[in-house]
Formats: structure tokens, C-alpha cells, sequence
């Protein structure tokens, strides 16, 4: 069911996005534009208007020419998706997907159930394997099924640890994965910390402000 959600949601258009691209008469004047300079300060008048407090590494407005809008703060462009995705996280070839804004909660639950199933698989096969062990299991297939369990039970689950304990420490830190390899850039300067609102408000940020549907996957 999670990675059902995490594979089916992708990038929320709400009328408030179409308000970061560019207007028919905004996009004319921006392509027939050919100096740099002034195509750069079309794109600042424009992002007056918006609530957009990040730049590019030289101090640009971040402006997706595939997409052709005004990038929101923390928005990326996938090029697997070819499109802008809000908050991008990362491009995650195990759901096929984005993970971004809108399904970074069933993300981070998909992996935590997944390492709590991973878990029971491995201590219940492991009472067959100490048989095995002792050669009181009857057959060979039994013997290779749980060999193959125990296996992949426990090379999931620390590699899913891993990846959860990461993600963990994320969101502690109200960063994306792009952000943790990439420092944003504000208006001020770059900022390795500038999202971080608090520890209770950064898990907010993802879960939602009513602690009972943290664990449950529903959008909060
Ligand atoms: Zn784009
Ligand atoms: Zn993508």
C-alpha cells in the first residue's frame, strides 16, 4: 500500500504552482531577448512577486527553461520525469518515481514498515535456521528456502536501516537529499542549515501537525 502511494504521488499542481510560470507575454519577451543581462533582470522583476528566496550559484534568479517557470525554493527538475518536482528529494528508481513534497511522508513510512517487516521476516526464519544448522531440517528445499530468506530478510534490512536512519537525520535537519550534497543559496548567501525550523517543526513540516497520523498513510 505504501510503496502503492509513494509510486502514485507526484507533483501536487495546485493553482498556487501556475502562478511561477511564466505568462504568454512574460515568455515572449524573456526568449526574444538576447542579452544575458537583461533576460536576468526580466526574470528578478518577475520573481519580485513571489515568494521565491533562493538562487542560483551566482546569484540568479532559478528559472527552468524546460518547464519555462520561475523555479519555487527547494523545486528541482527531473529529467527521468521531465518535470519540476516541489521539494525534490531525489529521482527513486525503486518506485519509479519522484520523491518530493507530496509523497515524502509515505516514503519515509514505506521504508520504516519495510525495515519493521524485514525485521520479523529475519527473527522468525531464525529459530529454522539454528534447525538447519543442526541439520534437523527433513528436506533440501526447505533448507535452500530458508537460507534464501534469512539472506535477503537481512541484506534488506541493513541496507533499508541505512537508508532510514538517513532519512531520519534529513528530517531532523529539514534538508533534502539534493540539499545535503548541495548547500542552498538564499538571497543572503549560501545557508547548509537555512530550512531548519526546530526538531518538533521539521517532523511537522513532513507528517503534519496532528501527531495520531504520523504513522498512518493518509496525506496530513
Ligand atoms: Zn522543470
Ligand atoms: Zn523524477
Amino acid at each position: 500500500l505504501l510503496f502503492f502511494f509513494t509510486f502514485t504521488y507526484t507533483l501536487a499542481q495546485t493553482e498556487e504552482s501556475f502562478k511561477f510560470h511564466l505568462s504568454y507575454t512574460d515568455k515572449e519577451r524573456y526568449e526574444n531577448e538576447e542579452r544575458p543581462d537583461v533576460q536576468k533582470q526580466i526574470l528578478v522583476d518577475i520573481a519580485k512577486k513571489l515568494p521565491v528566496y533562493t538562487r542560483t550559484g551566482s546569484g540568479a534568479v532559478r528559472f527552468c527553461d524546460q518547464c519555462h517557470l520561475i523555479k519555487p525554493d527547494r523545486c528541482h527538475h527531473c529529467s527521468v520525469c521531465a518535470m519540476c518536482v516541489l521539494k525534490m528529494d531525489h529521482h527513486c528508481p525503486w518506485v519509479n518515481n519522484c520523491i518530493g513534497f507530496s509523497n515524502y511522508k509515505f516514503f519515509l513510512q514505506f521504508l520504516g514498515y519495510s525495515v519493521l517487516y524485514c525485521l520479523y521476516i529475519a527473527t522468525t526464519v531464525f529459530s529454522y535456521f539454528i534447525k538447519y544448522w543442526r541439520g534437523e531440517l527433513p528436506s533440501v528445499r526447505s533448507k535452500f528456502h530458508v537460507l534464501f530468506l534469512l539472506f535477503v530478510a537481512c541484506m534488506f534490512f541493513v541496507s533499508l536501516v541505512i537508508l532510514f536512519g538517513y532519512h531520519c537525520w534529513l528530517v531532523s535537519r529539514n534538508k533534502t537529499t539534493l540539499e545535503a550534497f548541495c548547500t542552498p543559496v538564499f538571497i543572503s548567501g549560501p545557508k547548509k542549515n537555512g530550512f531548519n525550523l526546530g526538531f518538533i517543526k521539521n517532523i511537522q513540516q513532513v507528517f503534519g501537525d496532528n501527531k495520531k497520523f504520523w504513522l498512518i498513510p493518509i496525506g496530513s
